[in-house]
């Protein structure tokens, strides 16, 4: 997923907020910005932009000082005898220290992924890892849950928001396992230490792993020259060294390799990457994480990570799964079908090919696309130059949002192309917030899409709230001496997905950081971005901003965009059944490995994958290589759960009057789900949005599948 935030795996929920409630406002703001920020206190609200650390001894400093206020804190909620609780003292002052432990763990995080500063990044690395420790022993602070707990004792009549603080924050002592007796909760303590360990080891293997396979010339027959000409890659006169380990390398084999047994090579060779090292480690990993969760109480470790997310446990994410696979079974025949017939007809004679294996379809997805529906995806670049395409977005996520954007000053640059955007309501004026953007790659920068939270949204402790500042960090192509940035349309829906969440980010009501912004479930959180997607795919959008950057009167021919859609639904079963597998692999070895039974780890994870998707090749371990067992941990699933989602919000815009431009839909979901965030239960929030209840059928016909029984 192309989200990412700071977390720590089990204090993710404590640390899901984050902010700066009491930082001096830079000296050198522009009139603008500064303007921004006298609005916002009309009303009643703060704008305060992050104040950035420029030497590794701040950013040691803002750590030690960070962690000692914290203590501090703690100290204080601790020392109160049970007389003396009161909301405000105990749930809601835990809440501020954690806002504030999270936003320098946001602010610090930002730096380690973006400074042009080798030795920033590096302390920044450090700070982190300083923190999280420290962060994680706040969950077994005894005193202080006694005293939140003296407080949820007498039993307060709150409602709403605060209502859910009392019990979501209860329920994380529940999960870290304080109501245990004091041996059985040092043993859990012990247990989760152990697992950061190795699931830390675990990562570090798959990074470290690698490969070398050489090839001759005719072996690598179909996969581009102008790859093949890249330094290092041709070793000999007739040898060509690629490696498994390089998604690059291996994507250009298996899409492209004409010879069957090149492609098989390629594939079995990246299965077994880190094999040796991980499947051990693996066993050990799920039996840990199952005794932690049997010893919390629950049945296994899934329904331990399912608890707090839209599912409630791993049966209903199981059997979501498995209805889709069910439904998608005759697409799947018929599309494997027409892979098959490409297959005979490429290798013809007597000896005709009798199946489509693991190692096959993505090449004849890629034949599929060239011949029969004759699609050049970098053809499409011309149509979006940067500019143009951010615009335009803007443009109409002011209108149905109701916003308006300005672009600012920026009073501290971490690079020179940085650009801040003010964010308002176009009605009332109302400053909501700011956005940064980062869009283009350099050495040592974050290598991905994705928004980082900077500050998050909060009712501050004065009563004024705290508006929320965030920012996009991108790597699209950077502009030529002769043309300008030039997206694909991939890259397109991207910037429409990750913007999605800036939008979340900003147009927070929430009063607690922990419920603030994006800290939705993890199974619900991309679906508003997903929707967002089928915005760069509808052509009447697309329209407003795409135009030949030679020659803007030219749109895209609604032919090519016809031909791109029909493409991506001529393989959709196929590529979905494989995210399935991978969710229902997830999901079993979660459900069903326990200590007696550690040595099936691997048969079943192969036969899963098998049976959902395409048989693995003989005697591979491609779980070993599969980073998302441990850092999804029972909840890749939610993936194709959000995705469901975002097919059945995309209907309320499409069955609108003004279809994706309708500023009705656009306030309600900025009123239903943007706004509101976490606090209050996901499912009431959705089904507001819909005004009906979920249905999983505009999914369904969106991927092609049958209904679903
Ligand atoms: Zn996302």
């Amino acid at each position: 997923m192309r989200w990412t935030k700071i977390g720590f795996p089990f204090l993710a929920a404590l640390l899901a907020g984050c902010g700066t409630m009491n930082q001096n406002p830079s000296a050198a703001v522009a009139p603008a910005l500064a303007d921004f920020q006298t609005r916002a206190a009309k009303f009643h609200s703060v704008v305060t932009l992050p104040v950035f650390e420029t030497t590794t001894n701040e950013i040691a400093a803002t750590v030690a000082n960070t962690i000692a206020a914290g203590n501090a804190a703690l100290n204080r909620i601790g020392a109160l005898g049970p007389n003396n609780v009161d909301f405000r003292n105990t749930f809601v002052a835990l809440d501020d220290l954690n806002y504030k432990t999270a936003c320098t763990a946001n602010r610090i995080g930002l730096i380690q992924q973006t400074s042009t500063n080798a030795a920033l990044r590096e302390a920044a690395t450090e700070a982190i890892k300083r923190l999280s420790e420290w962060s994680v022993g706040i969950d077994y602070r005894e005193d202080v849950y006694y005293s939140l707990k003296n407080f949820a004792a007498t039993q307060p009549t709150l409602e709403g928001e605060d209502k859910k603080l009392i019990d979501d924050t209860m329920r994380d002592y529940w999960r870290a396992g304080m109501y245990l007796p004091s041996d059985q909760r040092d043993a859990v303590e012990k247990l989760r230490k152990e697992l950061t360990t190795l699931e830390t080891d675990y990562e570090e293997n798959i990074v470290k792993a690698h490969a070398e396979l050489k090839f001759t010339k005719a072996e690598l027959a179909g996969v581009p020259e102008d790859f093949l000409a890249q330094k290092g890659i041709q070793t000999d006169a007739d040898e060509y060294t690629l490696k498994p380990n390089i998604t690059f390398h291996y994507l250009m084999v298996v899409d492209n390799a004409k010879v069957e047994a090149t492609r098989k090579r390629m594939m079995t060779a990246q299965c077994n990457l880190a094999r040796e090292v991980n499947i051990p480690l693996l066993q050990k990993i799920l039996v840990l994480r199952d005794r932690v969760a049997t010893q919390l109480g629950y049945h296994n470790f899934a329904d331990y990570v399912t608890e707090p997310r839209m599912t409630k446990n791993s049966r209903t994410a199981i059997d979501f799964l498995n209805r889709l696979k069910t439904g998608l079974q005759p697409k799947l025949d018929a599309e494997l079908k027409e892979f098959h017939d490409l297959k005979v007809a490429e290798q013809g004679g007597e000896d005709k090919p009798t199946k489509i294996y693991a190692w096959d379809w993505r090449y004849y997805a890629n034949e599929l696309r060239k011949t029969k529906y004759s699609v050049d995806a970098e053809e499409l670049r011309v149509y979006f130059p940067y500019q143009r395409v951010l615009d335009g977005m803007f443009t109409i996520y002011q209108r149905i949002f109701g916003l308006k954007f300005e672009r600012v000053a920026p009073p501290y640059q971490w690079v020179d192309d940085l650009h801040l955007y003010t964010v308002s309501d176009a009605q009332t004026g109302e400053p909501l917030g700011c956005f940064y953007l980062d869009m283009f790659p350099r050495d040592g920068k974050y290598n991905h899409f994705a928004m980082f939270p900077i500050i998050e949204g909060k009712l501050l402790p004065d009563g004024k709230y705290q508006r929320p500042v965030c920012s996009l960090v991108c790597n699209f192509p950077p502009p030529q001496p002769d043309k300008p940035s030039l997206l694909s349309h991939d890259e397109v829906e991207t910037v429409f997905h990750e913007f999605g969440h800036a939008m979340h980010t900003i147009l927070t009501r929430a009063k607690y950081g922990r419920f603030s912004g994006t800290s939705v479930p993890q199974d619900f959180v991309e679906a508003p971005s997903q929707m967002l997607e089928n915005w760069a795919w509808d052509k009447t959008v697309l329209d407003t901003f795409a135009a030949d950057y030679r020659d803007p009167n030219k749109k895209i021919p609604p032919a090519i965009l016809a031909q791109l859609k029909a493409a991506r639904l001529a393989t959709e079963a196929t590529r979905y059944r494989r995210q399935l597998a991978f969710a229902l692999m997830d999901l079993t070895l979660h459900t069903q490995i326990h200590a007696t039974n550690v040595a099936d780890t691997l048969p079943l994870a192969n036969q899963i994958m098998s049976d959902v998707s395409f048989p693995v090749p003989p005697d591979t371990a491609f779980v070993a290589y599969f980073g998302h067992i441990i850092g999804y941990g029972a909840g890749y699933y939610g993936y194709a759960w959000a995705d469901a989602i975002a097919a059945d919000m995309a209907t309320v815009f499409e069955k609108s009057p003004d279809g994706y431009f309708d500023k009705t839909i656009g306030r309600r979901m900025r009123n239903e789900i943007y706004s509101v965030g976490d606090s209050r239960d996901i499912n009431i929030s959705i089904e507001k949005f819909l005004g009906r209840p979920r249905s999983i059928e505009p999914f369904l016909q969106r991927i092609g599948a049958e209904a679903a029984k």
